[in-house]
Formats: structure tokens, C-alpha cells, sequence
């Protein structure tokens, strides 16, 4: 198969993954639940996992709060910052994940810059809606649509200088760009496990800054005569048993993304969503592509775009079709009715993908 769907979760994961879920289902326990050796070897396991993900992000191990996927963080993050009315800024590039908890709450959306490609509009209109009094702001480091990567720095910057606080979805972003929480200077950042970080899915992780606002309530091994979660964190956003084998898995992840290097893996992966998206030109398609991309590329092929995905899977090619999860960002685009294929790379990205993929293409029935 020529999987191009890391855009919703990588495929081919290093073996040293594999290797350490199985370790992990064989020697751990319950961590924080027990001093008997499994349990200890489960306590070390998680630990040497936070402590990789806070080398890779510019945080404390502390500030390292395990999820089960991007969505359970953001909702946290969302909860922790947002009341019922508060106005609340967001890209016009958001997934689902922000949008709905956001609608949940009762939050008044403020969209802000919905120009594809185009830092200067996206910093703009940002800066318009601070102005104007949002409460806070929350915006995905790259788009899971079209790869735009947003000037998320200078963002950051933006809302350090209007004291709003804000929470960056870094889920196609961590394990391909650096993400540093200290730099940035965010209160929340929230991104899977199971995307470019290469772990197992149902993972994912939460770096906070200091406050969070628990969404489960429960067991953590700790301070248990306690009615309330402990006040200090990650115990406050881990309640109940921890996916050992998960967060086994994404140590691997990491600990692979950073011998292979984050740049080298950005460079491959935009390499050939360069190559793929102008190859779609030249196939006459509608490609959606700018400066500001990573790896990932969406076009508007000449039927269906669900019709287009599946005879491309029949022809060994992974690829996603359909609104992604992200109606805002189509609306953006102008691609709400249509939708889009998608291709996105990943960390094992190759020339040969990119062909198999044109080659697939040649080969459908002409319209
Ligand atoms: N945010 C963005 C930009 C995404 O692309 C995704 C998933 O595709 C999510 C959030 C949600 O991630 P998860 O499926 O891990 O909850």
C-alpha cells in the first residue's frame, strides 16, 4: 500500500515501537498504584516518556499530561480557559476539535484570518479580534486540510502582548516542526501521540503551562484522601489507569523522531507534497498549494472527491477524502460543497509515493 494518510495517523511505525508496546503489555503494572516491581517498571516507563516529550517541547516533565488522543487535550485546554460567552479567537483553519468543544461551551467564535497561505492576512486579523476583546485565542500550528504551516510564533507573540491566553493544536505539527512551549509562551499546547510523534493511537499529550481544569474525575495514586483531584499537575489531568503500553509506544516515537532528526523529516515530507502538488497541476487539477506548507497537499479532482479516494484505494493508494473534520477550513477555501482529496506525507516519505500516486491517477477512467 502507498499509505499518504498521515495527515489522520501514521502508518509504518519504526519497529522500536512496536517493540516497546509489546514490552510494556509484558513487564508493566499499574503505575503509581504499587511498589512491586511491575508496578515500578510502569512508573519508569511513563516517566521517561514525559520527560522525552518535555525535552522535545521546552517544558517540565511536570507539565506533561497524557491523553488519549488531541481532542481530549484540547477540550481540557478549552474548558480550562473558556467560559459561556466569552469571545474566542480562532483561525479560520480549525478542526472540529476546537470548533465543536468551543460551540459546546457556548463560546462566541470569532473567526480570524481565513486567507490560505497567507501569514500577514492571519496575523492581521488575529490582531483585530485581540483588539476587540477576545478572552482567548486557540489556533492549529499547521492546517490538516491544506498544510498551511501558520505563523504560530508570532501569534504567540500577539497574544503575550494583548494578555489573552491561548492554546496551540499542534496535531499535524509535533514530530515535523519545532514546538517549543517555553518560546512560545503558551498556556496550553495539545497534540496526538499517534500522528507524527509515531506512537500508537490513544495517545496524546497536553503540555500546560500551570492551571488546568480537569475533565474526568478519579484515581491517580495520589493524594487519595483527597474528594478533589490533587492540585498539582499531571496527577490533576490523569485520573484513572494510564495507557502504559500507549505511552510505551510514543517514548519510542519520540526518542525515533529525535535521532532521525524533526527538520530532516519536515524536509522529506515537504519535498514531496511540492513535487505531488505540482505533478496535480500538471494533471489539470485544482491544487491547493503556497510557501507556507508542510506535507501535506489538497486538490479537487476532476469527480467526487469520495469516488476519486476509493478507486485510488483500489489501486493501493491511501489517501483521505471529504472535509477532514474541518467544514471551517473549507468554508475558507471555498471548498465547503466539494470537499477535497487529500494527500498528506509522513515521516517515511519517498519519491516512489509520489509516483505511485500519479501513476494511480493516470490510470482512472476518463470523465
Ligand atoms: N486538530 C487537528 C488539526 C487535527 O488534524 C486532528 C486530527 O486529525 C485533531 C485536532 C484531533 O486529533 P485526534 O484525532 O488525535 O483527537
Amino acid at each position: 500500500m502507498t499509505y499518504l494518510d498521515n495527515g489522520a495517523t501514521s502508518m509504518n511505525k519504526p519497529q522500536a515501537v512496536l517493540d516497546a508496546v509489546r514490552c510494556a503489555l509484558e513487564n508493566c503494572a499499574n503505575p503509581g498504584r504499587g511498589g512491586h516491581t511491575a508496578a515500578m517498571t510502569a512508573a519508569r516507563t511513563v516517566l521517561r516518556c514525559r520527560e522525552r516529550a518535555a525535552q522535545l517541547f521546552g517544558c517540565k516533565p511536570e507539565q506533561v499530561v497524557f491523553t488519549a488522543n488531541c481532542t481530549q487535550g484540547l477540550n481540557m485546554a478549552i474548558r480550562t480557559l473558556v467560559k459561556p460567552g466569552d469571545k474566542v479567537a480562532v483561525s479560520g483553519f480549525e478542526h472540529n476539535a476546537v470548533v465543536r468543544p468551543l460551540y459546546a461551551l457556548g463560546a462566541k467564535t470569532v473567526v480570524a484570518g481565513r486567507k490560505l497561505f497567507d501569514p500577514v492576512d492571519t496575523l492581521e486579523r488575529f490582531e483585530d479580534a485581540l483588539r476587540r476583546g477576545a478572552k482567548a485565542a486557540v489556533f492549529t500550528h499547521v492546517s490538516n486540510v491544506f498544510g498551511y504551516i501558520l505563523p504560530v510564533e508570532e501569534l504567540a507573540a500577539l497574544c503575550r502582548q494583548y494578555r489573552v491566553p491561548f492554546v496551540l493544536d499542534a496535531a499535524q505539527s509535533a514530530g515535523m516542526l519545532p514546538v517549543d512551549m517555553e518560546k512560545l509562551g503558551a498556556d496550553f499546547i495539545a497534540m496526538p501521540g499517534h500522528k507524527g510523534l509515531l506512537g500508537p493511537q490513544g495517545t496524546g499529550l497536553l503540555l500546560c503551562a500551570d492551571r488546568l481544569e480537569p475533565l474526568l474525575f478519579g484515581g491517580t495514586g495520589s493524594d487519595s484522601k483527597n474528594p478533589g483531584m490533587p492540585d498539582y499537575l499531571p496527577e490533576r489531568g490523569e485520573a484513572g489507569t494510564l495507557n502504559v503500553p500507549g505511552i510505551a509506544g510514543l517514548s519510542a516515537g519520540i526518542t525515533y523522531v529525535q535521532r532521525v532528526g524533526i527538520h530532516k523529516i519536515f524536509e522529506k515530507q515537504q519535498r514531496q507534497a511540492r513535487r505531488c502538488a505540482s505533478a496535480l497541476e500538471r494533471l489539470g487539477f485544482r491544487v491547493f498549494s503556497g510557501r507556507e506548507q508542510g506535507g501535506t497537499v489538497s486538490f479537487v479532482p476532476d469527480r467526487d472527491c469520495e469516488e476519486a479516494a476509493e478507486l485510488l484505494a483500489q489501486r493501493g493508494v491511501a489517501v483521505r477524502a471529504g472535509l477532514h473534520c474541518a467544514p471551517l477550513a473549507h468554508e475558507s477555501a471555498g471548498t465547503l460543497e466539494t470537499g477535497t482529496v487529500r494527500v498528506s506525507f509522513g515521516h517515511d516519505a519517498a519519491p516512489w509515493q509520489t509516483g505511485n500516486l500519479l501513476l494511480a491517477l493516470e490510470t482512472l477512467p476518463k470523465r
